[in-house]
């Protein structure tokens, strides 16, 4: 589950990390309320304006402004709040935004030489372990610096036994030019974050960039946070954050209707029972000459009723041209699944588009009879190869 940039310095916040001070708000009105009482807990008289939408670069898309005044604090949030947000990591029609956070200002006027890092905490699948990676080249894109400049990002791997050692965290503060005081800052500011994304169960930690100001303060300026949903059970306040305005409409429908389901690019839709047949059936169709439109996995019991769900949520997408259910009749008959599928079909009156059911397992064959005799424009199959012929034929 991914957090809004105030969530993720909350929870930051709450392990010791230290963050650039703000707080949200929905209305412009809330914005100046927001800025006046962060003057005067913070002195500060300049105020940065965020877009909090799920999506980074937003500074580049005009979703991050700096007011000088109370009266910019208004007007930027009201030309921000409500807009729609394009930055190179959303779609065309970008996001819309719905709150801001308003923030100090900790580039202070006259500070010439702002140093600004890269952090990030996240899980090496390779080593299985968990890894700090960070740069010196902060406030820019990763993946551009990843490509242009490899040897200025250094990695860190932890050992789960022994966790962060002090050395590390120096290695870390040394390898980022550090000394002094801001040298010290820096190893606190590795270790607190490296705690948090421990005990908060987090699938990543992004801060970019990490601020080192001119009087040697180390802080969260951006955060990016996910955090594992498996975890989450343990974690209720966290699990309360959740923003589904941020999520894909159809995937939270299809969550809220028990069904594990992934939008993906291509043209044939698929249904199929299980994690591991719904990747080997995206294989299949790509071996067919199609692209999977999505990951649906409508889980152990294929009835009418859930069927029928998995059939509308795949219609929702335009670019479907033909369906392929792939159900293996295990726990529940395959005869009873097709018997599903033509129920639902014809509550759903006319499928746009065509249709082909591979059923194996149980009754297998009993399946395949009631499907052809239905007098439905449904295809069947029983071999897997059988299926991808009739999907690739159908494309063709
Ligand atoms: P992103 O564009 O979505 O990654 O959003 P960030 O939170 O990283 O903000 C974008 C950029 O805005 C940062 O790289 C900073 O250069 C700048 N910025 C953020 N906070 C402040 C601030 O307090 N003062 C000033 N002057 N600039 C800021
Ligand atoms: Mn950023």
């Amino acid at each position: 589950m991914n957090l809004h940039e105030y969530q993720g310095k909350e929870i930051l916040n709450s392990f010791g990390v230290r963050i650039q001070r703000g707080i949200v708000a929905q209305t412009p009105e809330e914005a100046v309320a927001a800025a006046k009482k962060l003057t005067e807990d913070t002195g500060t008289g300049w105020h940065v304006i965020k877009a909090q939408v799920h999506a980074g670069g937003r500074g580049k898309g005009g979703g991050v402004k700096l007011a000088k005044n109370l009266d910019e604090v208004k007007s930027i949030a009201d030309q921000i709040i409500g807009m729609d947000l394009v930055t190179p990591q959303t779609s065309a029609e970008g996001k819309r935004v719905h709150q801001v956070l308003v923030a100090e200002d900790v580039y202070y006027p006259g500070d010439n030489e702002p140093e600004e890092y890269y952090m990030s905490v996240l899980l090496n699948r390779g080593t299985g372990r968990n890894m700090i990676m960070y740069s010196t080249e902060g406030g820019m894109d990763i993946e551009t610096v990843a490509e242009e400049t490899p040897h200025l990002i250094f990695h860190e791997e932890i050992d789960p036994a022994t966790g962060l050692l002090p050395f590390q965290a120096r290695k870390i503060a040394f390898n980022l030019g550090l000394s002094g005081g801001a040298f010290k800052e820096m190893t606190k500011f590795v270790y607190a974050l490296y705690t948090a994304f421990e005990k908060s169960d987090s699938s990543l930690f992004e801060i970019n960039p990490v601020l080192k100001t001119s009087d040697d303060k180390i802080m969260a300026v951006d955060a990016k946070v996910s955090l594992d949903d498996n975890a989450l059970y343990r974690h209720k306040d966290y699990a309360a954050m959740r923003d589904v305005r941020e999520e894909n409409p159809v995937e939270v429908e299809a969550g809220e209707k028990g069904l594990n389901y992934v939008d993906l690019d291509g043209n044939v839709g698929c249904m199929v029972n299980g994690a591991g047949l719904a990747m080997a059936t995206m294989d299949l169709i790509k071996q067919a000459g199609g692209e999977p439109a999505n990951f649906l996995d409508v889980g152990g019991t294929a009835d009418a009723e859930r069927v029928e769900a998995a059939f509308q949520l795949i219609l929702k997408d335009p670019a479907v041209k033909a369906i392929l259910v792939n159900i293996f009749g295990g726990i529940v008959r395959c005869d009873r699944v097709a018997q599903g599928i033509v129920d639902a079909y014809k509550n759903m009156g006319t499928i746009s588009v065509p249709i082909i059911v591979r059923l194996q397992g149980t009754n297998a064959d009993i399946a395949k009879e009631l499907i052809d005799s239905s007098g439905l424009d449904v295809q069947s199959a029983i071999e897997f190869q059988e299926a991808a012929d009739k999907v690739q034929a159908v494309l063709a």
